[in-house]
């Protein structure tokens, strides 16, 4: 078996991940894990395909609530916003897009004139006067409709995908400008073990394995951040003073090489 990344000989591991019922693989040269057969997943994330789509007339949000209420989701704004310095976008594409918590934030700020959000699990959507809400996979849109979209954001999204080099090559086809995504970092160890064994993950990455795919798709221009929470960590409690001092300084991550996530921003112009 060859690494996906860095084409290595992989080895297998007695990590058994209970979504796809398969062996993780270890690739010792670029540190990285992968399921090496891909598995029909669009049942998977659509299973919720019998409910009522559910349209939700969006209510328009002011900044300072995501500020104080959403701490991850600003950070986020906050990283795109000083990697890209200046640069405006006026049609953005999320996949797997949610209840779009980044296109509130991203409307409340008034970066954009179009935005556009591709999920497939019907159970979630949204009506707006400036967004578009597709219940499908990206690979099933129309490729005309994904035409002079700037910036493609994705959080937590990349490592659900079997064949990155295929998605990244039809990134590039369609002129996109920038690329924002975040995953999971396995210099963690919490959340290695969440990614390798009870996700739908086919790959999981950390911050060098990350670098050598981008390099290896022909990237030259990115920033790559590995972020441990501070005001919204998921696996420890932060006294609650601290909590709020830290929310009211903006401070809400801290650069960490064994943070939890990793987080990219690729320019492509
Ligand atoms: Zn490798």
């Amino acid at each position: 078996m060859i690494c996906p990344v860095c084409t290595s000989k992989i080895e297998i591991t007695q990590y058994n991940n209970e979504v796809f019922s398969r062996e993780n693989y270890y690739c010792e040269f670029c540190n990285s894990f992968h399921i090496v057969d891909e598995k029909d997943m669009s049942a998977y994330y659509a299973d919720e395909y019998h409910k009522d789509f559910n349209f939700k007339q969006y209510k328009k949000a002011f900044w300072l609530k995501d500020y104080f209420s959403k701490p991850r989701n600003y950070s986020r704004y906050q990283f795109l916003k000083k990697t890209t310095e200046g640069v405006e976008f006026n049609n953005i594409l999320e996949i797997g897009g949610g209840n779009g918590d980044f296109y509130s934030l991203m409307n409340a700020k008034g970066e954009m004139d179009s935005y556009t959000i591709v999920e497939p699990n019907p159970s979630y959507n949204l009506v707006a006067e400036n967004l578009l809400y597709h219940n499908m996979l990206f690979e099933e849109v129309p490729e005309d409709q994904l035409i002079g979209v700037d910036l493609i954001v994705m959080f937590h999204v990349l490592e659900h995908i079997f064949d990155v080099d295929a998605f990244f090559t039809r990134v590039k086809q369609l002129g996109v400008k920038y690329l924002f995504f975040e995953v999971p970092n396995i210099a963690d160890k919490r959340v290695k073990e969440d990614s390798l064994l009870r996700h739908p993950h086919y790959h999981h990455y950390s911050e060098s394995s990350l670098k050598m795919l981008l390099d290896k798709n022909g990237f030259t221009k990115y920033a790559i951040s590995s972020i441990r929470p501070v005001t919204y960590h998921p696996y420890e409690i932060t006294p609650k003073i601290s909590r709020i001092l830290n929310k009211l300084m903006g401070r809400n991550e801290v650069a960490d090489r064994k943070g939890l996530y990793l987080r990219a921003l690729i320019n492509l112009t």
